[in-house]
């Protein structure tokens, strides 16, 4: 789950990571009352900053500096309700609903540091770079030996000298480099204890008086984990993601949308991973990746469809179960079921195999659904590139 720049540094804070100060808001009053409480405080400029579930926001005009309560006022006004479009949005942007209103800090200089996952090795790491700010993905390709790296054993937990050596090799000295030893442990327990993914602050900044603080932050929790977090769960803003998953989430459905034609309802990952592989091999396009799961009944099946069926796109549908755990027959039904109550307007093609197979077939011929079905996966992927026309 992503969660907003100003949800991550909640977070941050929470387990000690120095964050710029800031007030979200989702009008131009509340963002006027915010920057006039920072200026009663002795704050004389801001920045207005579009909060959306993407970065690249400074490079796409959602980051906006403000001398005063009255620039404050215009550029919120600019940038809420705006379709910000950046490198991270697709071309048709997204509506920005918040901005978040910090007190503008004077940056001597932009570093980046980041935790996350690698798989590969299975630890934890840190990365670091003194050329953090708005070019920090062209170094991670250009110049990749300018990101620091130290990985982190899950079970030994992040040791202090591993964030003195980022410290020191970013070049922070004297109190800074203090602070600088102190921002990444904070940082690596916050990404720990939060479940997170990824915890990613760019820029870090070092302050023209001396401070290291985070002026953005990119913060991924675990949806698996999400569970032994209630309050993080509850930071979930359904308006930055797509409505079908959404949608999907609520009948318990994986459900990822991609761009292809052909719509795939499978059960398990594996699984659908291998159908999308075969309708490509094929010639069609997966529109997207569907898990009904091993408990697969008449009402998922029929969410499923509808889901399916909500995507323009879609020109024909394959419907691939395993019958495991989950019986076919109980899928053929809520097949019939769908069919009864979606109009299924595209050829659908269904492969189910594994426990009670024949009877699921023989509900389905019976059933007067329109349908082609198929036993083996390549006869299923052919029959769906013959209904493409292709
Ligand atoms: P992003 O573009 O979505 O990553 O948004 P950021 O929060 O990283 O802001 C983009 C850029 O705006 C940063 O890299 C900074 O250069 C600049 N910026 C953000 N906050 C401040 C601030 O308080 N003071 C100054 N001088 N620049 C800032
Ligand atoms: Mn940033």
């Amino acid at each position: 789950m992503k969660v907003h720049e100003y949800q991550g540094k909640e977070i941050l804070a929470q387990h000690g990571v120095a964050v710029q100060r800031g007030v979200v808001a989702e009008t131009v009053a509340e963002a006027v009352a915010a920057a006039e409480q920072m200026a009663a405080e002795g704050v004389t400029l801001f920045v207005v900053k579009a909060q959306i579930h993407a970065g690249g926001r400074g490079k796409g005009g959602g980051v906006k500096l403000a001398k005063s309560i009255d620039e404050v006022r215009q550029k919120a006004e600019a940038i809420l309700g705006m379709q910000l479009v950046t490198p991270q949005t697709g071309p048709e942007g997204q509506l920005v609903r918040k901005v978040l209103i910090t007190a503008a800090e004077d940056i001597a200089h932009e570093y980046y540091v980041g935790v996350t996952l690698d798989r590969a090795r299975g630890q934890n790491v840190l990365m670091a770079s003194t050329e953090g700010g708005v070019e920090i993905e062209e170094v991670a390709a250009a110049t990749p030996e300018k990101i620091v790296k130290v990985w982190v054993d899950p079970a030994i937990g992040l040791r202090p000298f591993q964030a003195v050596e980022v410290a020191s090799r970013l070049g922070f000295e004297g109190a800074a480099f203090k602070q600088a030893v102190k921002f990444v442990r904070a940082l690596y327990a916050a990404y720990e204890q939060s479940d997170a993914t990824i915890a990613e602050i760019n820029p870090l900044v070092l302050t023209d008086d001396g401070n290291v603080i985070a002026l953005d932050a990119k913060v991924n929790l675990d949806d698996n984990a999400l569970f032994r977090h209630p309050d993080l769960a509850e930071m979930r803003d359904e308006h930055e993601e797509d409505p079908l998953e959404v949608e999907a989430g609520k009948h318990s459905l994986n459900y990822i949308k991609l761009d292809g034609n052909v719509g795939c309802m499978v059960n398990g990952a594996g699984l659908a991973m291998g159908t999308m592989d075969l309708i490509k091999l094929a010639g069609g396009e997966p529109a997207n990746f569907l898990d009904v799961g091993g408990t697969a009944n008449a009402q998922t099946v029929e969410a499923g469809f509808r889901i399916i069926l909500s995507d323009p796109n879609v020109e024909a549908i394959l419907v691939n179960i395993f019958g495991g755990i989950v019986r076919c027959d109980r899928v053929a039904r809520g097949v019939v079921e769908a069919a009864n109550n979606v109009e299924i307007n595209v050829p659908l093609i269904v492969r189910l195999q594994g426990t009670n197979a024949e009877e699921g077939m023989e509900i389905l011929r019976n059933s007067g659904v329109e349908l082609e079905s198929a036993i083996q996966l390549q006869e299923a992927a052919d029959k769906v590139t013959a209904a493409l026309g292709q």
